[in-house]
């Protein structure tokens, strides 16, 4: 298994290389015990067999060397130098071998890569996706203006190269900004989407919608979030910050309804898109922001007997907390990639009337300081609520009654 990267440090992304795997999983264990462990005992983290090669998206930045030759590879940490990358290996090797032919293939076609300073050039960034199930592989090229000249012939070449390309999406992106993709999208060959396995369903993913990078771990971490649930057959389910569907779909089969709410209007296309090839008519899916949604919900006092969470790494907010007090569901399972941001809803949330029963490690990223972890949250029992407030009320009480003591000490000083 290799683990040495000579471009590690530069790049910024693989904290751990040369780390051996069971170390990693042992300072992510202790990372996440940090953060977490005043919630309660944390499970052991589930790591990967093969922890390489598992990222299914890769993004290269294009641009020029200081003598002229074209580069590809990614930003250095911090800054906007782009770090040739050979061979990255976390990330699908296929998806590599794509873009190291398209860098072959700019010379002949004298396409130069897009200079952010000038603004002169062509070619800003290359996506590559691939669905690990189906094989299907997608290939967004940004560029920074809307004119490509040849552009049929170079798709043309380059699936030449690679005929097992299904799909060509041209993305123009002509803003400065520090953001990969742009709004406008054509596309150049094939359904301009893929298509991926997930838990026995099928998900469309657009060359926009969040899709999670590594597939095997997302099976192990969405199980274990649909395990915490405990579906029956009989809950209303919401499945906040739901990107393309996966988890509220795969909770579909098990549960009465399930409402998906994600703010990216592409993914709430291909959700609903997805939920028509899966034949599962038991859910229905929102655009908009998540804590409004909730907001809504609660308002009309609408019901839900378990809410799954998965929100970006910023984690959520408290008016969608707040919601979910009001709302009450019995259940909450809350899927995050930032143990910091957790740590600060849970803080929240333990304190409006629920409470932490599990707490779940996935390593998702290995060789990265990244950590996936779903926690299972239940409501508090009414007459837990009431007594842990009556306790409380009974402590506050019993420390007041110290202060007497206090003034009758301060009062004898007096006297
Ligand atoms: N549960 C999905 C997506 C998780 S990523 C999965 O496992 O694939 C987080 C998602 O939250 C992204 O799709 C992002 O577009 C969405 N998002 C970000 N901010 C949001 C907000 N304020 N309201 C709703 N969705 C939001």
């Amino acid at each position: 298994m290799p683990s040495v990267c000579v471009v590690a440090k530069k790049c910024g992304g693989c904290r751990y290389t040369g780390v051996p795997y069971p170390e990693q999983l042992e300072m992510k264990q202790k990372n996440e015990e940090e953060l977490l462990g005043k919630f309660g005992k944390l499970e052991r983290i589930i790591g990967m067999r093969y922890p390489c090669f598992y990222r299914n998206k890769v993004t290269a930045a294009f641009g020029k060397d200081k003598k002229g030759n074209i580069i590809c590879g990614t930003y250095q940490e911090g800054t906007h130098y782009i770090v040739q990358v050979d061979k990255c290996l976390i990330e699908d090797e296929k998806c590599q071998e794509i873009i190291r032919s398209i860098r072959g293939l700019l010379k002949g076609f004298k396409m130069e890569p897009f200079n952010e300073d000038t603004g002169k050039g062509l070619l800003r960034h290359v996506l590559v996706r691939r669905g690990i199930k189906t094989g299907e592989i997608m290939v967004v090229l940004v560029l920074g203006t809307h004119v490509f000249p040849s552009g049929n012939n170079f798709v043309k070449e380059l699936l030449k190269l690679h005929p097992e390309i299904s799909t060509v999406v041209i993305n123009i992106n002509e803003k400065r900004t520090s953001m990969v993709l742009g709004e406008r999208e054509k596309v150049s060959f094939g359904k301009g989407y893929i298509t991926d396995e997930l838990c026995g369903c099928r998900f469309r993913i657009s060359p926009s919608s969040f899709y999670q990078i590594n597939p095997i771990q997302t099976e192990v971490l969405y199980n274990k979030a649909i395990e915490f649930a405990g579906l029956t057959g009989k809950e209303s389910v919401i499945d906040a910050y739901c990107g393309i569907g996966t988890i509220g779909m795969v909770a579909a089969k098990k549960a009465k309804s399930v409402i998906g709410v994600e703010l990216n209007g592409n993914a709430v296309r291909d959700a609903r898109m997805n939920a028509k090839e899966n034949k599962i008519e038991n859910i229905e899916f929102f655009k908009g922001d998540a804590g409004d949604f909730m907001v809504k919900m609660a308002a009309g006092r609408e019901k839900a007997d378990v809410v799954f969470m998965d929100p970006p790494r910023a984690g959520s907010t408290e008016e969608f907390l707040t919601a979910v007090k009001i709302l009450s569901p019995k259940k909450l399972v809350y899927v995050s990639c930032n143990p910091v941001t957790l740590s600060r809803d849970l803080e929240f949330i333990t304190k409006n009337g629920y409470e932490v029963k599990k707490i779940q490690p996935v390593d998702m990223f290995p060789f990265t300081d990244h950590c996936e972890t779903v926690v299972l949250l239940t409501r508090e029992e009414k007459r837990d609520f009431v007594k842990k407030t009556f306790e409380k009320k009974r402590f506050d009480k019993k420390s007041n009654s110290r202060k007497p003591d206090y003034r009758k000490k301060k009062d004898m000083q007096r006297a």
